[in-house]
């Protein structure tokens, strides 16, 4: 018999907090939702609890009250994010605390704001939250984000069901995407996180000097930092807590060199960030920095994006994902980055993970830039791949290798 919603729901919390998580009996967890969200978050709570854990504490967002705060609140308001806010979150990366974001955005809420006001309240938050998301990118904690289903967003990619139909459509497909919908939904990701394993360790043993990118209007080439290491599926923390951050995850990924690429390439999905949709965008790479952007439309939240800072320009992180991937095979485009970048290969421009470069995470700002480490307020994934896509990996003495063929895993 094929399992409820609400049982796969369920298994969904479990998977979170056993998979995602792996919190561990006795540690803090901070769960960062919307308040949307907040049934999938008191379930995840009453699953951390049964986990032993010492203590669940909520910050909770809303779409609807952060919106009225970008039109209406006072110029100089904007410019500072909420310092007992930024300090709760600093205070649970210190002890190391579990962090869960729980998100459910309106993949549209910011369409026609005022985009230089959108700017300042982007800078603000990433300001104030920067030594927290620097222990998140730096692999220092446990942490994980997941998607759950709001009525805007289900609205959205399922505009022809009924109103009440349209959320639980949704939750039927990041149900599948997260492998919740499967009989034995533990084992199903002990498995896949094995294959990706392998895929990772395949390639690290590779040490490819770049990647060499073709497919419809795309032409390029990413040098990879000397000793990058290829990540995907598991990452363990310094105190060896074993967590998978992104649910569903299906990429494996590591650092590009931020002076060493070269080309152009082109978007194959659309890019919704922060409430706003970029698409089919071009961008061309000199030295590692992006020289000209276009973009069919949403040109200017491109270019807000590419303008956050030096590093905005450069590229942070090179994702493979097969174009076969479930998720891709679902055929929805989620207008959210956790799933869509598991459709398609992709790039990130901003800020590089530490932890995707031998001893990066031990470097000064200075010799991680020295190493060719990029480094920014802000990191933005966009997808690239499809089923034309090949890409080679240039080893050591020039000789080009098939990484991918038409899409698809090539080794
Ligand atoms: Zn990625
Ligand atoms: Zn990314």
């Amino acid at each position: 018999m094929p399992k409820s919603q609400e049982v796969q729901i369920a298994a969904f919390a479990d998977l979170v907090v056993k998979v995602g998580l792996n919190l561990q009996a006795g540690q803090r967890l901070l769960i960062r939702s919307a308040v949307e969200g907040a049934e999938f978050a008191r379930l995840v709570t009453q699953r951390a609890y049964a986990a032993g854990c010492a203590e669940v504490d909520v910050i909770w967002n809303d779409d609807t009250i952060a919106l009225e705060r970008l039109k209406h609140a006072a110029e100089e308001r904007l410019n500072e994010y909420p310092p007992y806010l930024a300090q709760g979150h600093i205070d649970a990366a210190n002890r190391a605390d579990a962090v869960l974001s729980i998100r459910c955005s309106d993949p549209e809420l910011y369409k026609g704001q005022d985009s230089s006001r959108l700017k300042v309240v982007e800078r603000a938050t990433r300001t104030a939250l920067r030594p927290f998301f620097e222990k998140i990118t730096t692999s220092a904690l446990n942490w994980c984000l997941v998607s759950v289903p709001g009525q805007a967003w289900a609205a959205k990619l399922f505009p022809d069901e009924a109103k009440e139909q349209q959320k639980a459509k949704l939750w039927t497909a990041i149900l599948k995407t997260v492998r919740a919908d499967l009989d034995d939904p533990n084992k199903a990701w002990q498995e896949h996180l094995e294959g990706l394993e392998r895929r990772r360790e395949y390639l690290d043993q590779k040490q490819y000097q770049s990647l060499r990118y073709r497919a419809k209007g795309t032409d390029l080439e990413i040098g990879l930092v000397e000793n990058h290491l290829w990540m995907g599926g598991i990452q363990p923390t310094p105190s060896g807590i074993i967590y998978v951050a992104n649910m569903p995850t299906e990429e494996v990924f590591t650092m590009p060199h931020k002076n060493r690429v070269n080309g152009l390439v082109s978007s194959s999905l659309p890019l919704s960030h922060n409430g706003s949709l970029i698409e089919d965008f071009v961008l061309e790479f000199k030295d590692g920095q992006v020289v000209s952007a276009k973009a069919r439309s949403g040109e200017d939240t491109l270019h807000r994006i590419l303008d956050t800072d030096e590093g905005a320009r450069r590229l942070g992180e090179v994702a493979l994902v097969p174009h076969s991937s479930p998720i891709s095979q679902l055929g929805i485009l989620f207008y959210d980055t956790l799933f869509d970048e598991n459709a398609a290969s992709h790039l990130a421009l901003g800020r590089a993970y530490a932890f995707t470069v031998k001893d990066g995470t031990t470097w000064t700002p200075q010799q991680a830039a020295e190493h060719g480490v990029n480094d920014s307020l802000t990191h933005v994934d966009f997808m690239i791949g499809s089923a034309d896509m090949d890409i080679d990996g240039v080893s050591k003495n020039g000789s080009l290798e098939p990484v991918m063929r038409q899409g698809e895993w090539a080794f």
